[in-house]
């Protein structure tokens, strides 16, 4: 016997005039160089509708990709909505990319256009030529002052929608691409996840539900984390989609200006990578705010920047887990009952999991070569595997030798993890960073986390170094807080009584700052490229 419902397709375009019929009244706040603009709802949906119009005078494909180069911002929302809502595919370029990482992927992707915020113009101009599929560049003026040079092909974003037509959407097929996003490279080649309408729809329900984000009408939410970056974690769909307000940063992503729109704008959600909530901290410490819950994942939050947050701010962070391959958001460290009353040392140690997989998404940790499934001990580890209806199955047109999904269908996601009885995540690291010594793995993230437990230590990145006799032993690189000092003896008497004996890193250096990768996650690749030629003294 079937089910007797409907069947109404699950796309972007549905949330888009859910939005627009009942949350016109809401607001979206951006923060550009030129100063701080708002519009409402209402106005945001028209002026989406006519840019499906620009889209089509443009004469972009039916399914053309929509390449965007700009922060988070009210004109980077209409694009979210109007590419997806005509068929076409939504590609946000990174604007931290390397030059040949942009030309690589615009030209993976066949972008047609590019829509660029004028304060990053003069980082993508210089590489139009490459971009071999780019016929127009259409600049959204963010008051910057970078000059716009005199090209045919450059348009004027506000100048288009003047003259445009609001159109009505209509997209049926829930399994068309609504948008594709490259992984940020901190492994390999970028690689190509294109997101389903019925993927999105389904990613917004899951993302607004209470154990994760939770947003509601009487939220305002500031996505620090890009529009570029996995789609921003869904909060550019989920907080319209809920009726909650937006406040976008725009260029403006130093760490003091992040602050003073948190206070004035009275946010209470947002959300964004360790690194962007370690350069915030003092600047919000102290200060009054409205803010409920900030999230923080894209790599291990340390637990130690939870309880500063949980100390100086009043709320501690919410860590969530998730991969651009994941849409990106699948489990967060939402406290279940059992630790509800539990004391602060107990609830922080929770809180620094990847925790509970969302209602749609099922995880299991396995052998990665011959799939056998690890208990769920909290001890033994293996490659967390996950499977539902917004995790990838393949990445667009692949290199050879790269495979996604395992032959029972579980998506492969490259972190190793254990799992409590009750299924709670733990991220022990990525398997490509595990140190391996004398035939056992050292987590480096468990180091960097009872590393960066010290007062006096700002950010602590571990990698593994060749040893004649362990294979690979670890080195801490450690990052002083201004103002502190602390030796290497320090450090390892700090580590002792926090982890294993065989843990203890072999050496511990000092650096002026921990490399980042385009999203502002350490840069183990870049630290190995800086320690390649180290030797360990024993
Ligand atoms: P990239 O692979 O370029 O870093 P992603 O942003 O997709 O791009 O990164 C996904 C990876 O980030 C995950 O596979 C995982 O290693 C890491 N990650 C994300 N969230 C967490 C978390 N809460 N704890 C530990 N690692 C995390």
């Amino acid at each position: 016997m079937r089910g007797l419902m409907q069947d109404t397709p699950l796309t972007v375009d549905a949330i888009f005039r859910h939005v627009e019929q009942h949350y016109g009244d809401g607001t979206i706040v951006t923060n550009n160089p030129g100063g701080i603009t708002r519009v409402t709802y209402a106005e945001w949906a028209q002026r989406t509708r006519k840019l499906g119009d620009v889209l089509n005078t443009l004469g972009i494909s039916s399914d053309g990709r929509v390449g965007t180069f700009g922060w988070n911002s009210q004109r980077h929302l209409e694009l979210y909505f109007a590419a997806p809502s005509t068929g076409r595919v939504l590609h946000t370029l990174n604007v931290r990319l390397f030059p040949e990482q942009l030309t690589y992927i615009a030209n993976h992707a066949e972008d047609e256009v590019v829509f660029v915020d004028r304060s990053v113009l003069g980082i993508l101009w210089p590489l139009i030529d490459t971009m071999t599929t780019v016929r127009q560049v259409v600049v959204m003026d963010d008051g910057a002052d970078t000059e716009i040079p005199d090209d045919a092909r450059i348009l004027d974003y506000e100048t288009l929608l003047a003259d445009a037509e609001p159109i009505d959407f209509h997209v049926e097929d829930e399994t068309l691409a609504a948008s594709m996003c490259y992984t940020s490279g901190t492994t390999g080649n970028p690689k190509g996840v294109v997101y389903s309408h019925r993927s999105t729809f389904l990613h917004t329900m899951g993302v607004l539900m209470p154990n994760a984000f939770g947003l509601g009408v009487n939220d305002v939410a500031m996505p620090v984390v890009p529009m570029f970056h996995a789609n921003a974690w869904g909060i550019a769909q989920a907080a319209p989609a809920a009726g909650a307000s937006l406040v976008m940063p725009g260029a403006m992503m130093q760490p003091e200006n992040l602050a003073k729109l948190i206070v004035d704008e009275g946010v209470t959600f947002t959300a964004g990578v360790p690194t962007i909530w370690q350069g915030v901290l003092p600047h919000l410490a102290g200060r009054p705010h409205t803010l409920r819950t900030i999230g923080c994942g894209g790599s291990a939050v340390p637990k130690a920047l939870s309880e500063a947050y949980r100390e100086q701010v009043g709320l501690p962070i919410l860590q969530a887990w998730g991969m651009t391959e994941t849409h990106p958001v699948a489990s967060s460290a939402i406290l279940p009952q059992r630790f509800q009353d539990a004391d602060d040392e107990t609830q922080a140690t929770q809180r620094a999991r990847a925790g509970i997989p969302f209602l749609g998404v099922e995880a299991r940790i396995v052998d990665s070569d011959t799939l056998e499934p690890q208990p769920w001990d909290d001890k033994a580890t293996g490659e967390l595997q996950v499977r539902g209806p917004w995790c990838a199955k393949d990445y667009y047109n692949p290199d050879a030798g790269v495979e996604l999904t395992t032959e029972d269908g579980w998506m492969k996601t490259g972190d190793v993890a254990a799992m409590d009885s009750f299924g709670s995540i733990r991220i022990a690291d990525r398997t490509k960073d595990l140190i391996k010594s004398g035939g056992e793995w050292i987590s480096s993230v468990d180091l960097e986390n009872a590393i960066m437990s010290h007062p006096a230590v700002k950010e602590a990145a571990v990698i593994g170094i060749p040893h004649p006799k362990w294979d690979e032993r670890p080195l801490a690189c450690v990052v002083v807080r201004e103002g502190e000092s602390v030796t290497a003896e320090q450090v390892l008497e700090h580590l002792q009584p926090l982890v294993a004996k065989w843990w203890m890193p072999e050496a511990v250096e000092f650096i002026d700052e921990v490399p980042k990768t385009s999203v502002g996650k350490f840069s183990k690749k870049d630290l190995r490229t800086m320690f390649a030629e180290y030797e360990l003294s024993s």
